[in-house]
């Protein structure tokens, strides 16, 4: 009897599409020739990391499933209060203002009882469990490791990997032995925390970086390894490769919680009528329901500004993917400027802090709007019907992650219940 079909999804966090190159990633090039590669591939608003993993888990737009981003502001007296999504607690905080955690079902939910999915994942503690929050299958974290019903896995099963290049190795190689050749679950995720963790202190093209895209791309390679493996024994797999958004470099840094502060659009400088929820090169704004009346006096401060790209207010949210709702009323992508870094990396930002700004990350990387660069992450696909060796130009996102993993597996069905949509195969 065939085996039933299955998908395995690795993500190299951070990646940005043109820096992939055959010096620094052999095994990403080798793989990218006999895939279907999406050369017009793009990141959600705001294009960070947890926001993104439940757009891909979701195959939905923020508007949709509910999470704004890397931070976000939720319900106090009186406003909001701006919470870190990555903190391993948020999961629990969201509910407890919410009553719910993400408002779409995930591939983890969809399959349960299909097979199932299991989750690795070197991010943030938050980037890793909203791919599942609710526990309808296996989440694995160095801050807590989980299967359904978000039982803790016991200290042996647990993942226990460090927050780097080294720790992705060994979460790789476990993935490999363990998920795909012995559990075999319908969907198995690899998230690498590379090279992204490394761009985040690092300047994009120096030897710090490249050494942290040559190990993602070492760690893509033991997965395609592993599944060409399977595939000669008779499986079929279906296999996407690629990164949730790409990154620019910091040109400048703002504080826009204390400027709108200063321009005397705020009551005090930490009170909770108007709170800044930043996302790297982009910020969110939340207003309490007495500060409604100087939302647009914040933007057209906003749109004064320099370091202001675009600007977008209440119902243009939704050009955005993302929707007025809980306080959240504005949403400014940062300025871009035109040159390069030091390396000759093209995608220079301004980026968004609350309060203080840190001059030592000036040069590093950084993402989170909808600069070019920042919004091109990449996506290769072999397996099923995906023509290898050829390359789509036609709009795609990381919300067509979910419904092309669906469809794959025999379980697509009311395209309505996505943003996305399957990729385009050949
Ligand atoms: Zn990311």
């Amino acid at each position: 009897m065939a085996s039933p079909r299955r998908a395995v999804l690795v993500m190299c966090d951070g990646l940005r599409r043109d820096l992939i190159t055959p010096e620094h990633c052999p095994h990403l090039t080798a793989l990218a020739a006999r895939s279907r590669c999406y050369d017009n591939h793009r990141s959600i608003f705001p294009s960070v990391t947890r926001s993104s993993a439940a757009s891909v888990a979701t195959g939905c737009h923020p508007a949709r499933h509910g999470l704004h981003g890397n931070t976000m502001g939720l319900p106090v007296a009186d406003g909001h209060a701006v919470h870190n999504v990555g903190a391993p607690e948020f999961v629990a905080s969201l509910r407890a203002a919410t009553g719910r955690t993400l408002r779409v079902p995930t591939l983890a939910e969809r399959l349960r009882g299909h097979g199932g999915a299991i989750v690795f994942s070197n991010v943030s503690p938050g980037g890793a469990y909203f791919h599942d929050p609710d526990g309808h299958g296996y989440v694995y974290h160095r801050a807590g490791s989980f299967g359904p019903g978000r039982v803790p896995l016991l200290a042996g099963d647990h993942l226990e990997v460090t927050h780097d290049a080294a720790g992705d190795s060994a979460m790789t190689e476990r993935f490999c032995i363990e998920v795909l050749q012995e559990r075999r679950p319908s969907l198995a995720v690899l998230w690498l925390c590379e090279p992204d963790h490394t761009q985040h202190d690092a300047a994009l093209g120096s030897a710090e970086h490249l050494a942290a895209v040559r190990a993602a791309d070492r760690c893509a390679g033991r997965v395609v390894e592993t599944v060409d493996r399977l595939r000669a024994a008779g499986e079929d797999i279906l296999l996407l490769v690629g990164s949730d958004h790409g990154h620019e470099t910091i040109a400048q840094i703002v504080a826009v919680e204390r400027e709108i502060h200063e321009a005397g659009l705020k009551r005090e400088l930490d009170s909770p009528d108007v709170v800044v929820a930043p996302q790297g090169t982009s910020a969110l704004i939340y207003f309490s329901a007495d500060a409604l009346h100087r939302v647009e006096a914040v933007a057209s401060f906003l749109r004064s500004r320099p370091w202001s790209g675009e600007v977008l207010v209440d119902a243009e949210l939704s050009r955005i993917g993302m929707a007025p709702e809980g306080g959240l009323c504005i949403a400014v992508s940062m300025a871009k400027m035109p040159g390069q870094n030091e390396y000759g990396v093209p995608g220079l930002s301004a980026t968004a802090v609350r309060f203080d700004a840190n001059p030592k990350k000036i040069g590093c990387g950084q993402h989170g709007g909808l600069g070019e660069q920042e919004q091109q992450p990449f996506l290769f696909a072999s397996g099923g019907d995906f023509a290898p060796g050829t390359r789509c130009d036609a709009p795609t996102a990381i919300v067509d992650i979910a419904p092309t993993v669906l469809q794959y597996l025999g379980m697509a069905s009311g395209a309505d219940r996505f943003d996305g949509a399957p990729l385009p195969a050949n």
